[in-house]
């Protein structure tokens, strides 16, 4: 089997995106390239997060080809592979329906920066994309230029999407993503929230991208613990 490990990696990350509330049934899709063939491994379409296991996970090359995989891909590989055509300085993408981020992209608002963890993996507030249906290589495109050079993209009335190295630092910035749109959420109900400075939210993403996202590129998607 081709890239067993990677393959075990993204079953083991997508587990974990449904047992730790980010989707549910068979929503969402992840996936991760390996940097030295470019081949892609990437959940199948439907798949059921409990019975998954590696030999189920597709491996694409970046147009979207299968290479090797009894199922049909995601049915946003084509998301997936222009994302990670595009940028090179990531190797996971996962699409979440984190429910206080999508709700944020319901009502079309930015997820601001409040707490300290999500200034230093996220950088700067979330964005939300207008929405479009799915699973297009028009809506690929709209995602993208939304996302931009940035770590995560909140897409309209229907959920988020995060990008990193490796898996499990991906999976961290998704669950600040989550957690600051829900404090937020939380924090506007009992008063005013203080939003961190700009100032303070340039150096503490720095310092992130010096100690963690540096190491990440350096290695690969399954190696290093975020
Ligand atoms: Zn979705």
């Amino acid at each position: 089997m081709l890239l067993e490990d990677l393959r075990a990696e993204v079953v083991r990350y997508t587990r974990k995106m449904a047992t730790s509330g980010l989707v549910r049934a068979t929503q969402g899709n992840l996936s991760a390239r390996d940097p030295a063939t470019g081949h892609i491994c990437i959940t199948p379409s439907g798949a059921d997060y409990e019975t998954l296991t590696a030999d189920d996970i597709v491996v694409v090359d970046e147009e979207g080809r299968v290479v090797e995989g009894r199922w049909r891909p995601s049915l946003e590989t084509p998301l997936h592979t222009f994302i990670l055509r595009r940028r090179r300085d990531i190797h996971c993408v996962m699409h979440t329906h984190s429910p206080y981020a999508t709700a944020f992209g319901v009502v079309y608002q930015p997820v601001p920066v409040v707490l300290s963890e999500s200034a230093a993996c996220l950088g700067a507030e979330v964005l939300v994309a207008p929405y479009a249906p799915s699973g297009t290589p028009e809506f690929a495109a709209l995602i993208a230029e939304h996302l931009g050079e940035g770590s995560a993209i909140i897409w309209g009335n229907h959920g988020a999407m995060v990008v990193g190295t490796p898996l499990a630092l991906t999976f961290s910035i998704a669950h600040a993503l989550e957690d600051s749109a829900m404090v937020y959420a939380i924090a506007r109900q009992l008063g005013e929230p203080e939003l961190l400075p700009p100032e303070e939210v340039a150096q503490l993403h720095a310092f992130w991208l010096a100690h963690y996202g540096q190491r990440a590129l350096a290695s690969n998607p399954v190696a290093a613990e975020g």
